[in-house]
């Protein structure tokens, strides 16, 4: 690989890092990944996960990562029961919030480790709490942001003015020096409408406490956000916040399919994979929640029948019963025999690996509902994305998707089911997959995108330069037993200091 870095060589003591994610397999995953990139640079590792987990598949992920990772080392911290009896709500807000509640337990577990922590990393909602114990500890805090750069200007923007946001304006506006283009109403998550709400009560609470952070990891990289990246540290670090961190894409996981998975299942879907010409599958898959309303998952299978274009289809639902002919009672008639998984497409209700569906040569389209884990996975695979938000974040992400020139994004199908007068019909959505798929001038450019992950990450690439600043100002600490060598950037580093 060459670059046009000027790198040379630097000893440091590799520092001792403890992660601490929020609920959730959207904000687990990057941790476990981010995990196993510190220990790919010879960091040692601390997992602290909240207990109990929200999800089963939390606790069964979890599980495999320690068992194939056997030197991170694992602590729980054991939330306080629920006081507010709150049963309705959405599940993950509410968390968030006991969580936030049950993050002082988390000192005598820090000032316990051993040997001494170098470092906290730990989510946005965390912050508040978080910061001030860390520093009478004196450990530095960082934030892994578990979505895009983007969404960080639109978070900053929120916890500057959150009345600056109305439903009824046409666009949400950034500062005119950011340069960053104007974001449509619709793809603003709706809760940011009410400050009142749970979710803008947390976000803007902690992001005004962001100062107590050090630094702000992000699972991007230069080829998929660059300008975004650009234009906000440069205001950021103006203004005394703390830098953007590129170190994306994190490494994937190797580990055993989660319990989740009988291997009997995961064996069927990649023996047929495996059978499948180059680029001819679309995997289609809105992430680990359960998103989409029945109606619509209906029109989606009527749809890729339709397409003509072979499937695998990570189908999630909460109206997705445990029996064995589960599937085709969710689906109703809109898909028939090419379900058998012998003819044209396959339709899995079990726990997928992802990771390794996108890495298969017989992918080559990925609908996506745009969680951020799911555009970085194919980012780096350099699997283009027929963008299909559903919520939250998704639409922010859904946007960097079609700027990045990774994929593109049907605006007219509207975000989630509150935007349009029912469900997106099937012939529609079988010619959009159907042109999709047929277009080889997209599929290279997110082969470009692929390989621009591969250099970021690369020795002398942007965000292995990001990362070893970070490490390098982590192992100020006091000192873990390994000494390595890392490369030393020189020029085009982020300074991490703010
Ligand atoms: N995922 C997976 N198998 C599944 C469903 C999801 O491996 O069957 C992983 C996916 O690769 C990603 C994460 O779960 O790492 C989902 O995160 P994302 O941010 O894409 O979406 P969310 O579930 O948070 O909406």
């Amino acid at each position: 690989m060459t670059t046009s870095h000027d790198y040379g060589a630097e000893s440091f003591t590799a520092p001792h890092i403890a992660l601490f994610p929020n609920a959730g397999m959207g904000h687990l995953m990057p941790y476990l990944r981010l995990a196993t990139t510190l220990l790919g640079r010879r960091c040692r590792v601390t997992l602290i996960t909240p207990s109990p987990t929200l999800t089963a598949a939390e606790s069964a992920v979890t599980a495999s990562f320690l068992l194939s990772y056997p030197e991170v080392s694992h602590h729980e911290l054991r939330l306080i029961p629920d006081d507010d009896n709150t049963t309705s709500g959405n599940p993950y807000f509410l968390r968030f919030g006991r969580i936030a509640r049950s993050i002082y337990l988390i000192r005598p577990l820090l000032s316990s480790v051993s040997p001494p922590l170098s470092a906290v990393v730990s989510d946005l909602l965390a912050a508040s709490q978080a910061g001030p114990i860390l520093a009478d500890l004196g450990l530095p805090l960082y934030i892994l942001w578990t979505s895009s750069a983007k969404l960080t200007a639109l978070v900053d923007n929120l916890s500057s003015d959150p009345s600056r946001f109305n439903s009824s304006l046409s666009q949400v506006d950034f500062p005119a020096n950011l340069g960053i283009p104007p974001l449509p109403i619709e793809s603003v998550p709706p809760p940011f409408f009410s400050p009142d709400h749970i979710l803008t009560h947390m976000l803007v609470t902690n992001a005004r406490a962001l100062h107590l952070a050090k630094g702000i990891l992000i699972n991007t990289f230069e080829g998929l956000e660059h300008e975004t990246l650009k234009a906000l540290n440069h205001s950021r670090i103006e203004n005394g916040m703390p830098p953007l961190l590129a170190i994306g894409p994190l490494e994937l996981c190797r580990m055993e399919p989660p319990k989740t998975t009988t291997p009997a299942q995961a064996g069927d879907y990649k023996r047929w994979l495996d059978c499948q010409p180059a680029d001819s599958v679309v995997y289609v898959c809105f992430g680990s929640k359960d998103p989409i309303e029945v109606a619509q998952i209906q029109e989606l299978g009527k749809g890729l029948m339709m397409s003509g274009v072979r499937f695998l289809w990570a189908v999630k639902s909460r109206e997705l019963s445990d029996k064995a002919d589960g599937v085709r009672e969710l689906l109703g008639d809109s898909i028939g025999e090419d379900i058998v998984g012998r003819g044209r497409g396959m339709v899995v209700s079990e726990w997928v690996d992802q990771d390794e569906i996108l890495g298969s040569p017989a992918v080559g389209g990925f609908v996506s509902h745009c969680g951020w884990n799911s555009v970085a996975e194919a980012a780096a695979a350099g699997v283009p994305v027929l963008a299909w938000p559903q919520n939250g974040d998704q639409g922010v992400n859904a946007h960097v998707v079609e700027e990045s020139g990774l994929g593109i994004f049907p605006k007219n199908w509207g975000i989630g089911n509150g935007h349009r007068n029912g469900p997106v019909k099937g012939e529609e959505i079988g010619e959009k997959i159907r042109d999709f798929m047929k277009n080889e001038g997209l599929r290279a450019r997110a082969r470009r995108i692929g390989e621009a992950a591969e250099v970021a990450v690369g020795v002398g690439g942007s965000s292995h330069a990001t990362l070893t600043g970070v490490l390098r100002e982590m192992a100020r600490r006091p000192p873990d037993a390994v000494t390595v060598t890392v490369s030393r950037i020189l020029r085009y580093s982020i300074p991490v200091s703010a």
